[in-house]
């Protein structure tokens, strides 16, 4: 044994008795093989730990790998002066004061203000109820109907809102966990599911299922993922290639599934996936690739055929995630606007999630997430065949799911049609390239403002212009999110780089004038003279954001989250 004898030469006890032992007496006693075992299993670390230091090094690089562990023992050392008592009392003053402030702004209070904390001791009149409703809608909000918002309301137009209430209606009671039952709702379902698989140039072999939105769609793309790994490979420690601008939804999966996670960074000038790092970080364990068509953060859709061939080549599956992109990006081309590769006709790809209740312009709670297979969508089902309740068979997380929302979705597919969603896809990617082209080219912007790389679909995002060393028309991005807010705008604030972002929809596309009228105003207020007082974007992103131990960030978001349920 070459092998064991190497391995034994820093341990000469053990060589000896081996030797002795086994000379002399012959017949290996209990002792030996213990010995021998307690070798192997020595050699099975020794592997095993430097082949994962081998693959750790190859993904990182020496020098990317010293980065990580500077960067962890900083924010190890960080975390540890934030618990020193002192620190700690002043950071959690600070917290506390945020979050009241924020209870202040979301949770009403005051004279006027009813609180019903409690079920009325005997139920309402109807007309009480639609009065309370009444109040209730008119609650001060930020004007969505008046496109003041980016996202968000993707459609909200009167006639596909009325439909979408009679579908309701009509199948309010219904679940699709009883097809007997409710067999117009298992109908739907199956025909939402095909025709989005048809617009995504699905093979024969494709196959899908309706969740409740992109998260419960991709959740269920990274499930399926790493059970067919499992199940084929098996492949224990799952590890996934993330491109950093990827939705948080793989982030959230992978907390919940225990997937190890590899976030890639998607460099200027392009802003997509550097594609030599994700063949670098491809291992035994990578169960997913993920590209997104576009991305949330800047709307750059990363290079899905360059993912496509390391997927092949690896025999790694690979999502495409299409939440936002919906019922935009399959049309770009028929509206005679460039088209990137992004569905599956790419061949690398093998499931794709797609938002019907974004660009789809369904009613909330509703999305679909498609396979190349049925096989591989096997891996997403959860069958129970012993529950003393009965055999138990669900496609996705839910049990119980609303029928109501399928048909609601339904409706509005059909309504819409090819000709409609065509005629949004001009109307929303044609507002989209003019706030580009107004913040490329205007001269009260483009001194101020950059575009991130070349937003394709609906999400237009820039930041500050870092070319511009003229301290005159130097801003802080976070100013002109906060000072747009205080015009009654709505835009969504980025960090990594620090960046704003317009997701254009519909309600958009009739305020984009304004809306770009109110920026340039805000830009020539903001120049060169950051704002003293800041608000909330600049304090979240500027100043919390910028330490390097997020546990403060933590804290403020998980009082917002408290917030959500106070009355
Ligand atoms: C919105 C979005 C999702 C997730 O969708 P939810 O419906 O909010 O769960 C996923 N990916 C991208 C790119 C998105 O924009």
């Amino acid at each position: 044994m070459p092998g064991s004898r190497r391995l034994a030469v820093g341990l000469p006890q053990l060589r000896n008795r081996f030797y002795s032992r086994s000379i002399i007496r012959r017949t290996p006693s209990p002792a030996l093989w213990l010995d021998v075992l307690r070798n192997l299993l020595l050699v099975h670390f020794l592997l095993r730990y430097t082949r994962k230091t081998f693959i750790h090094l190859r993904g990182y690089g020496l020098l990317g790998s010293l980065q990580k562990v500077y960067r962890e023992v900083y924010r190890r050392l960080y975390g540890l002066f934030l618990c020193l008592p002192f620190v700690q009392s002043k950071v959690q003053a600070q917290v506390q004061k945020s979050i009241v402030e924020l209870q202040e702004k979301l949770v009403p209070s005051g004279p006027g203000v009813t609180q019903y904390t409690a079920l009325p001791a005997s139920g309402w009149t109807t007309e009480q109820v639609r009065a309370e409703l009444d109040k209730l809608e008119q609650m001060k909000h930020t004007q969505w109907e008046k496109g003041r918002v980016s996202g968000a309301v993707y459609h909200g137009g009167d006639e596909l809102l009325t439909l979408q209430s009679e579908a309701f209606r009509r199948f309010g009671v219904s679940n699709p966990i009883h097809p007997d039952v409710f067999p117009g709702v298992r109908k739907m379902e199956a025909e939402v599911v095909a025709m989005t698989l048809g617009l995504f140039n699905a093979p024969e072999s494709g196959a899908g299922v309706s969740t409740s939105g992109g998260t419960e769609s991709i959740i269920m793309a990274v499930l399926a993922a790493r059970q067919k790994a499992y199940a084929e490979r098996t492949v224990r420690e799952p590890e996934m290639i993330l491109p950093d601008t990827a939705h948080t939804a793989f982030r959230k999966a992978a907390e919940y599934f225990k997937i190890k996670v590899h976030k890639v960074h998607c460099p200027a000038p392009s802003y997509k996936v550097h594609i030599p790092t994700v063949s670098r970080l491809i291992n035994s364990n990578t169960i997913l690739l993920v590209g997104s068509a576009p991305n949330f953060p800047h709307g750059i859709v990363d290079d899905i055929p360059a993912l496509s061939r390391l997927a092949l080549k690896s025999k790694t599956p690979l999502h495409v995630d299409c939440c936002l992109g919906s019922f935009i990006i399959p049309f770009l081309a028929k509206a005679g606007f460039d088209a990137p590769d992004f569905d599956f006709r790419v061949p690398g790809v093998t499931s794709i999630s797609v938002d019907t209740h974004k660009y789809g312009f369904a009613p909330k709670g509703n999305s679909v997430v498609l396979y190349r297979s049925a096989e591989l969508r096997r891996y997403q089902y959860y069958v129970c065949a012993d529950w003393p309740g009965g055999v138990y068979a669900s496609p996705s997380m839910a049990g119980s799911r609303p029928g109501a929302l399928i048909a609601g979705c339904w409706a509005s597919l059909m309504k819409m049609g090819e000709d409609g969603y065509l005629s949004t896809c001009l109307q929303i990617v044609g507002t989209t390239k003019k706030i580009e082209e107004r913040v490329r080219t205007s001269d009260a912007l483009r001194r101020s403002l950059s575009v991130i790389g070349k937003p394709m679909v609906s999400v237009v995002a820039f930041r500050a212009n870092t070319a511009q060393k003229d301290t005159f028309y130097k801003v802080d991005i976070y100013d002109i999110a906060d000072a747009m807010t205080a015009r009654g705008w709505h835009l969504n604030a980025l960090q990594d780089p620090p960046a704003i972002h317009v997701a254009v929809t519909i309600p958009i596309v009739s305020a984009v004038d304004e809306m770009l009228k109110d920026i340039e105003d805000v830009v020539d207020a903001c120049r060169g003279n950051p704002t003293e007082n800041k608000g909330d974007a600049a304090a979240l992103y500027g100043v919390a954001g910028s330490l390097p131990d997020k546990s403060i960030v933590k804290e403020l978001a998980s009082g917002f989250l408290d917030t959500l349920y106070e009355t």
